[in-house]
């Protein structure tokens, strides 16, 4: 040929994958650079809908690599571990960091006693990957609770439960802090990933944030004190599970203030996706599973607790239950339309006790910082703001099945 003739001999080429070492994974994400091929979604989403950066492209051409921004690996950069960028990466080279192998591991040991407990927003979701898509989505957490007993967990309970509990200690906080003006807007605490995100750039607001433990805090400390004398189980022997909608639960379930004696109140948090994989791997038709009902002590919940996977329903819950402290008689529909919708900020006044009371729904954190900007500023003035990471809310968390649409409005 002409090139050969004038020999040239770069005009072909056999691509060699160049083997990254795959030592860059956090408690909640996995990053296997090989598996990589640049698209950037996840750098976009960090960047355009988080406002946070933590990955970003190295190098040019052929030497460029999805790499942390800051820092040497994704645990040290400022990764808040939404999980999002594993959410909208196409092949795989971010991932959640599976559970599974050490529950299965756990379920298996005769010493041990392994109790769980699922997320408001997985027994709507769990069933989109079997095939259970009602119009407004198929409530299964019947068929879930019969489900994880096959598998042999010696309890099974509700994290509404303990959503319950969070409401009410985040009422109470909220009421004292109107009472003595100090360190308001009271911001919710339940997303770690917002949490951490306070943590690391606006660390003068961390008094801002709600001091209650998130649903799955609270729910550990309680399983961890109870639980061992009802199964008559050491407490080194009790094993507790979380099935979340989130990513960021693996990050806040290590935590060091989430623990105690040396034990951290909860011992493994799966994603609703890695639950679906149990299912399967236990050979169990999903769809064909007859319900049955949590156990007690914490098997029950009011409707508060429930709406809290979603945006806005903190939010609702805390108010209905301020609202309820100061005997106002509300028309319930006109007080709380405003908490439902779709847009990632979402504001209104509410009436409570004679008090007009402006209150913030947001989630994605580039919204939660333009928020957060607009009160250090003076343009706004909020006293009750709830923030999540994920778009719509838990429901739309990293961990389940994928959803159509990724967008932040
Ligand atoms: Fe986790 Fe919910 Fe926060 Fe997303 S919004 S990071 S799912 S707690």
């Amino acid at each position: 040929t002409l090139a050969r003739r004038l020999g040239i001999d770069t005009i072909r080429f056999r691509p060699v994958l160049k083997k990254e070492p795959k030592d860059l994974s956090t408690h909640a994400l996995v990053r296997d650079p090989n598996k990589c091929v640049l698209c950037g979604d996840c750098v976009r989403f960090c960047e355009e809908v988080q406002s946070i950066g933590a990955i970003d492209f190295a190098n040019r051409g052929p030497n460029s690599v999805v790499c942390p921004s800051f820092g040497k690996d994704l645990e040290s950069s400022e990764c808040v571990y939404c999980g999002q960028c594993a959410r909208v990466c196409p092949t795989g080279a971010l991932t959640p960091k599976s559970e599974v192998s050490l529950v299965w591991k756990a379920l298996s040991d005769p010493k041990k006693k392994v109790i769980v407990a699922i997320a408001p927003a997985v027994r709507a979701a769990i069933g989109e990957a079997f095939g259970l898509v009602g119009e407004n989505g198929t409530e299964a957490a019947g068929k879930i609770v019969t489900a994880l007993r096959a598998m042999g967990f010696d309890k099974v309970f509700d994290i509404s439960f303990s959503a319950d509990m969070t409401i009410v200690e985040e009422a109470n906080e909220f009421v004292e802090r109107l009472g003595n003006g100090k360190s308001m807007p009271q911001f919710t605490s339940c997303c770690p990933a917002w949490v951490k995100f306070v943590e690391q750039y606006y660390p003068d607001m961390i008094e801002n944030l709600s001091s209650c433990r998130s649903p799955q805090g609270m729910f550990g400390s309680i399983a961890k004190k109870i639980m061992p004398d009802i199964l008559e189980v050491p407490k080194e022997d009790l094993v507790v599970v979380s099935i979340m909608p989130c990513t960021a639960k693996k990050f806040e379930a290590r935590r060091s203030e989430l623990s105690k004696d040396g034990l951290q109140d909860i011992d493994y948090v799966l994603t609703t996706q890695e639950f679906a994989r149990m299912i399967e791997e236990s050979g169990l038709r999903f769809a064909e599973i007859e319900a049955s009902a949590f156990d007690m002590p914490m098997g029950f919940k009011t409707g508060g607790g429930v709406i809290f996977g979603n945006s806005g329903g903190v939010t609702e819950a805390v108010l209905r239950n301020v609202i309820s402290k100061t005997n106002d008689s509300v028309d319930e529909t006109e007080q709380f339309n405003f908490v439902r919708g779709e847009d990632g900020i979402r504001e209104a006044k509410v009436n409570v006790g004679g008090k007009e009371l402006k209150i913030a729904i947001v989630y994605g954190l580039k919204n939660a910082r333009q928020i957060v900007r607009d009160i250090k500023a003076d343009k706004s003035r909020y006293d009750f703001i709830e923030v999540m990471a994920c778009p719509g809310g838990c429901i739309g968390g990293a961990g389940q099945p994928v959803y159509k649409d990724l967008s932040v409005r």
